[in-house]
Formats: C-alpha cells, structure tokens, sequence
C-alpha cells in the first residue's frame, strides 16, 4: 500500500545506479517502448534547454509518456523559484533532489490516482535524467542574476536598467499603458562619506535601496544607476501616480533613522518624468535626470516632475 504523500530524498548518484540498470527496474506498460527509451529521449530532449521552466515542462510532458501525472510542482527556495505546472491533485510524491552535496530544490509529482510502487520506481529511474540539465540551468540562472544585480545593494545594476527600460517602454506603447520614472540621488552623499567614512556611506546605499524597495509595489524596478543614485521604473504608473510614489519615497527616506538609528540623517532629491506618445527610452531618461537636476538646484529633498 502507498499512502497517498510520499516524501524522499533522492540523491543523483544513486539515481544514476538505476540509470546504469542496477536499480530496481520494472515491467513497463505500452505507451513507450521501454523506460529505457524514454530516459534516452528525455536525455536528449532536456539537454536542449538552459530555462530551468523550459526543462521541467519537457520532463513533465515526457514523464507522461510512462506515467500519468495531473501536476509537477518544483521549488528552490534559494535560488527563489517556485513552479507549478498542471492541475493540483490529492497524491503526491516529492522528492528533495541533490547531487554531490548540492542541494537542486524540492519536486513533486501529483495525481487524483494512488501512485503504485511501479510508478514511483520509474518516477525515480527517471528523475536521473533531470541531473545534470536541471544543474547546468540553475547554475546558469544565477550566473544571468548576478551578472544583473549590483552587489552591494542588491538592485538591478546598469545592464538590467537597460534592458528593462526598453522592455518597458515598448510594453506601455504596444498596450497604451502608462509609465513613469523617477529618478532618485542622495542629498550631499559625499559628506556623509566625508565625515562618517567609506563604509559608512556604503551602508547608507544599502540602507537606501531597502527603503525603497520596501515602499513600493512587487511590479515596480529599482536599479543603481550610478554611485549614490537610483532609478525606478513605475510600469502603468501615469504622471499623478508617480508623483504620490515620489513623494512617498522622500518622505520615507528621512524617516529612515527610526529604523536604523546606527545611520546619519539622509534626504533624497527625484525627478520624474511620464512616457509621452512616441517617446524613446533615452529621451524619457534624459527627461527625468533633467528634472533631478532641477531639484538639486531648487534646493534638494523634493521631487520635481519633469515638463
Ligand atoms: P548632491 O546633493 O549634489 O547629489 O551631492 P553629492 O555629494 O551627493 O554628490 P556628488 O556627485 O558630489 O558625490 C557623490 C559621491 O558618492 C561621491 C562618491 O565618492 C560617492 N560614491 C559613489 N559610489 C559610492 C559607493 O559605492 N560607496 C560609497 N560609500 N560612496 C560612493
Ligand atoms: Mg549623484
Ligand atoms: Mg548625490
């Protein structure tokens, strides 16, 4: 008798016993020729991919050549994915996958239908051939997300910036949805580093770049754009929306000390500018950093919106 959840840890290099025949293989029904071919196949269908999404649905369709499924559910708290593919069900099997020490995240098979002891000895065979496509595409997706984070405040750097601002911008004019920047530079930054030091400043940046974070939307981007400045991209955001946001955001900037009472006090000046019809992403850009300009020169620790 199976029960209806079933948890394992399934480590590639004995799953690779079984790949080698020396597991424990078992009578296959007649969908696939033979377990054997359909390792085969998906070896060669997952080696396709570097998208951990892409590799998993291949699995997924091709487990069901053998294996009825309704759903495969993958998570990697780590590495922050969380995938569901299909339709819940009641039964599951989950397995913690590893491979030499290194931890590649939680999957579960589920189904509305018990799973037999048949099934979860092929569901195993083949989860060897996940190995080493489902490594190579995590070890890939955190090289791309560190080479698009800044280090030390964790937002998206200079490369990032790029390519969602043109993603962006190309998305509100096909949809006619509205967007809007806001471009954000710390108040006298270098006097902070002047008389508090180096490492002090930097723990302002990242002090900073939380503050804003925490004040805004899951959807809303915020990138380093240079030293002590940052950029924020409001997608369907118009110009009086973008206002409340910035004004938001400078007001939580000076009450940054009631939660890190260790920093000096800050300000933060911004400019903000909304895609116009027509409108290229430099000149919206350009359009923004002019209106930070005019609030430094007007004073500093305000917002100024961009003509
Ligand atoms: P303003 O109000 O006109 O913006 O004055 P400011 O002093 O903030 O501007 P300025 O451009 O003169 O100085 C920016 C400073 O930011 C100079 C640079 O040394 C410092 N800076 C840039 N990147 C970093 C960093 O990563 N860490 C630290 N601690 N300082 C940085
Ligand atoms: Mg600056
Ligand atoms: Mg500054």
């Amino acid at each position: 008798m199976v029960p209806p959840s079933r948890s394992n840890t399934i480590d590639f290099d004995s799953a690779r016993l079984q790949r080698l025949g020396l597991g424990s293989t078992c009578h296959l029904p007649l969908q696939v020729n033979s377990l054997a071919e359909l390792r085969h196949l998906l070896g060669l269908q997952l080696q396709t991919s570097l998208e951990v999404e892409r590799i998993l649905t291949l699995f997924f369709t091709g487990v069901q050549r053998l294996v009825p499924l309704d759903a495969l559910a993958y998570l990697h708290p780590v590495q922050d994915v969380r995938l569901e593919l299909g339709e819940r069900a009641s039964h599951s099997a989950s397995y913690r996958l590893s491979h030499e020490g290194e931890y590649l995240g939680e999957l579960i098979f589920r189904r509305q239908k018990r799973f037999s002891e048949q099934e979860l000895a092929q569901l195993e065979s083949l989860l060897a051939s996940l190995l080493y496509p489902l490594r190579n595409a995590l070890l890939y997706r955190s090289a791309l997300q560190s080479a698009l984070r800044d280090p030390l405040t964790n937002a998206g750097n200079r490369i990032a910036m790029d390519q969602a601002l043109q993603r962006e911008v190309d998305l509100a004019r096909r949809n006619l949805h509205p967007l809007s920047l806001l471009m954000v530079d710390i108040d006298h930054f270098k006097s902070i580093n002047d008389s508090y030091g180096h490492a002090m400043g930097d723990e302002v940046l990242k002090a900073i770049a939380q503050t804003l974070k925490s004040q805004l939307r899951n959807i809303d981007m915020v990138f380093r754009y240079g030293g002590e400045e940052f950029l924020i991209l409001l997608s369907g955001t118009s110009r009086e929306g973008a206002a409340l946001v910035g004004e938001r955001l400078r007001m939580a900037a000076m009450q940054m000390q009631d939660k890190h009472p260790e920093l000096p006090e800050v300000s933060i000046s911004l400019g903000c500018a909304s895609l116009l019809p027509g409108e290229s992403a430099d000149s919206l850009l350009r359009r923004a950093d002019m209106a930070l300009y005019v609030a430094k020169r007007e004073g500093r620790n305000r917002l100024t919106m961009a003509g």
